[in-house]
């Protein structure tokens, strides 16, 4: 048959059928660079993606009739297109390339996600084309193309979730615009946490014993936790702002509100660091004798679990197109709701270098997502993303070690927070007995 498969550490690029996928990746380019330049020309916050969930689902309802797509997809822009199965109805592998497409406030496309969005178009096409020339699957395929709208606020992966949008899905593959090509990196968990304290105004000079003070509060939470980061481990984050801190200096502040993010590399940690937080905001309540309500109003992003085996095929491949991976891999210390993902289905997150050393979420890295040079590296991305699912598809062991992947680092994960969970509880009935010690 057509398959030259190698195994992990092999040379894929001998395989025709990977030639084949990176060709049709090639012959489709002005369609992508187009594709991407009109949901770059056209920034839309997360949630209100209208027009890129439109072009998306335009571009996909034209490439004939094998191709089935759901607008408006669970969320109002998020969409489903889908292709197959071939190769029989049972049991099929199904595939999924995500795609974002929301912009930065004020920023336009300083993430880059129109590129995402092209690099799962691509990539998925790449994959049928390449299907498409077999006479024999292993198994019969399925391809996906989720569009998941609002990554950079509401998390819009984590609502599909919750919707049942990953329920009939297999492997999960995107790739996202950074400062370097890498398999993986890991990102970390963020809990956002709002901070109300409600207390009584009064006079600020003729009664002002009559009040309690809600900014005194808040100030006195950010000092707690300011001294709390010192003890906490060097990878952990905590960080925020007053949002409200009352109206009038002569009023005492009968109401104040914080906002916090907090952070940790692994999901297990974060329980830890959101007792250690709440402590904080507790005693200045306690202290001041206001009321408090500590609220999590998002969802909790969760760090990316790795899958060696995709990482490995991916950097073949990768190889084989021309990627450098670096030998040392940087962090980097952002947040995806791709994470809470990989805890759901065994999937791969590669970063990729857009030829340029501009940072994210800054005017310059605006500018090179929709500049001719991201277009080489973009495609060469696709191409890498398309010939590992290629690769899965068409091999039942590595498509078994890809499960088994996924299932080892989800343990991994479990056993981390267990030991986190104990140690959280620890904290809270510390706490609780200082506030009963303070009491007597
Ligand atoms: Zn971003
Ligand atoms: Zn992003």
């Amino acid at each position: 048959p057509q398959f030259m498969l190698q195994p992990a550490g092999g040379s894929p690029s001998t395989s025709s059928v990977h030639i084949q996928t990176a060709w049709h990746i090639d012959s489709l380019q002005d369609e992508l660079r187009s594709l991407s330049w009109d949901i770059w020309s056209r920034p839309e916050v997360a949630g209100s993606e209208t027009n890129a969930h439109d072009r998306l689902v335009r571009f996909f309802s034209q490439r004939g009739r094998t191709w089935t797509v759901q607008s408006r997809y669970k969320l109002p822009t998020a969409f489903r297109a889908s292709w197959g199965p071939v190769g029989g109805a049972s049991s099929a592998v199904h595939v999924a390339f995500l795609c974002e497409y929301d912009a930065l406030p004020g920023l336009g496309h300083a993430c880059g996600h129109n590129l995402i969005a092209e690099v799962g178009a691509a990539a998925a096409l790449g994959l049928q084309a390449a299907l498409e020339e077999q006479t024999q699957l292993p198994v019969p395929v399925k391809i996906s193309v989720l569009g998941t709208p609002a990554e950079e606020a509401i998390g819009g992966k984590i609502e599909l979730i919750q919707a049942g949008a990953f329920s009939d899905i297999d492997l999960v593959f995107m790739a996202h615009p950074a400062q370097q090509d890498a398999p993986f990196l890991p990102t970390v968990t963020v809990a956002e946490v709002t901070v109300k304290y409600h207390g009584k105004a009064s006079h600020a000079s003729a009664y002002p014993w009559e009040g309690v003070n809600a900014l005194d509060a808040a100030v006195l939470a950010y000092s707690n936790l300011s001294v709390l980061r010192q003890q906490l481990r060097p990878e952990w984050r905590l960080h925020g702002i007053i949002k409200h801190g009352g109206t009038k200096p002569n009023i005492i502040p009968a109401y104040a509100e914080l906002e916090f993010y907090l952070r940790t590399p692994e999901l297990g940690d974060l329980h830890d660091l959101k007792a250690k937080a709440e402590a904080c905001f507790r005693a200045a309540a306690l202290a001041t004798g206001c009321q408090v309500e500590i609220i999590y109003p998002t969802q909790t992003y969760f760090n990316i679990l790795p899958n060696a085996t995709l990482a490995n095929l991916y950097r073949s491949n990768g190889e084989a197109l021309g990627i450098e991976f670096p030998e040392q891999p940087g962090s980097f210390s952002g947040s995806t709701d791709f994470g809470n993902i990989s805890f759901v289905v065994p999937g791969i997150h590669p970063f990729f270098y857009i030829g340029t050393d501009a940072l994210n979420h800054t005017e310059e890295y605006a500018d090179a997502a929709g500049a001719e040079e991201a277009q080489l590296h973009t495609l060469r991305t696709a191409k890498a993303l398309a010939m590992t699912a290629v690769d899965v598809v068409c091999c039942p062991d590595l498509l078994q070690r890809a499960r088994d992947d996924f299932s080892l680092a989800k343990r991994q994960q479990e056993t981390v927070a267990k030991k986190s969970a104990q140690s959280s509880v620890n904290v809270s009935l510390e706490a609780v007995r200082h506030v009963s010690l303070l009491k007597n």
